[in-house]
């Protein structure tokens, strides 16, 4: 008998799958799966999509099919360059919970992020989470995020997690999705979560020090269910989600502002960064595009040309 299921855990010979029926049964995977054109260690990932196979009369299932994914977050492994781990897959949006204070979050760290979720198709919700903290001063910095990611395409929503009215917001914005949820520790992930889904009571200050049922270990990417239809991606390796292995010249292609510009530069190879008539400096300076924008790129950039350099 086969049935779809959707990959809570996986520790590459077993996974846990969450079956429509709402049971949680544990699954061997099967021989040598591997996934078409991709090199990777684990055949099969947190967030799959996978048929199984319950064999009757026993007391085990196996997975028998990886169903096509949309979107994958992967990792190169550090010591073969050719092997890479899928950390998980078909995330429907991250949510980005940034803080202007307490802790402060960077507008680097946000655009790097940003740029990695582009490269992988997931939108991005930010949350500028401890709204309730902020003076006048403070505010009208939060104000001047929203006026930066905006109109970008970015969804914004100003919030506390304190907040009751705030948190039935964001459960209203991630109902039904699969959601990886990132942002510097501190900034409120766990208390969100707990009070999106109270009988979670995940450790505040400690989101991937939890453990559900069953599950031994906090080595492997999990998928946690926050309510019917609705989960949480927390992956360890979530560190290592950094800029793919991408040329200089497509950096900009990340940032759609300056996307829209490069056309206008004189220059069809123009990186922007001291070329004559380039149109997106000319857009820093008259302050279209924001400068910590422009720097944000300037930084990625100078990785990659510092990476292409010693290749
Ligand atoms: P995590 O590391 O991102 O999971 O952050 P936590 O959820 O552990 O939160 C860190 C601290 O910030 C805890 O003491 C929370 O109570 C506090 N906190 C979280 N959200 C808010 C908020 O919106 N307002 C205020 N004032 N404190 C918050
Ligand atoms: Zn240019």
């Amino acid at each position: 008998m086969n049935e779809i299921g959707r990959v809570l855990l996986s520790t590459g010979s077993w996974c846990e799958v969450l079956l429509e029926n709402g049971i949680i049964i544990s699954c061997r995977v099967k021989g040598k799966m591997r996934i078409k054109g991709l090199d990777t260690t684990n055949p099969v990932a947190v967030g799959d999509r996978v048929r199984i196979e319950l064999e009757l009369n026993a007391d085990t299932a196996s997975i028998i099919d990886v169903l096509p994914r949309n979107n994958y977050i992967i990792r190169r492994s550090p010591h073969h360059r050719k092997q890479s781990h899928i950390l998980a897959a078909n995330l429907d949006i991250a949510l980005l919970v940034v803080t202007i204070k307490s802790p402060r979050t960077s507008f680097g760290f946000t655009d790097r992020f940003l740029v990695n979720a582009s490269m992988y198709h997931i939108p991005v919700l930010i949350l500028l989470n401890k709204m309730d903290l902020l003076d006048e001063n403070e505010k009208e910095m939060a104000r001047l995020w929203e006026d930066i990611y905006k109109p970008l395409g970015y969804q914004v929503l100003k919030i506390s997690a304190l907040n009751r009215a705030d948190i039935e917001k964001v459960r209203t914005a991630i109902k039904g999705n699969t959601i990886l949820l990132a942002g510097h520790s501190g900034t409120g992930k766990s208390t969100l979560l707990n009070s999106i889904s109270p009988e979670l009571k995940l450790k505040t200050a400690n989101l991937s020090g939890y453990s559900g049922k069953g599950m031994h270990t906090t080595t492997f990417a999990r998928m946690i269910i926050l309510e019917n239809e609705t989960f949480v991606i927390d992956t360890p390796g979530i560190k290592e989600f950094d800029i793919l292995d991408i040329e200089p010249a497509e950096v900009g292609h990340y940032f759609p502002e300056i996307q829209a510009k490069m056309d206008q530069c004189k220059f069809a190879n123009c990186l922007h960064e001291n070329e004559q008539l380039c149109a997106v400096k000319k857009a820093v300076e008259e302050g279209s595009i924001a400068a910590s924008r422009y720097d944000s790129y300037i930084s990625i950039l100078l990785t990659r040309k510092n990476d292409y350099h010693w290749k």
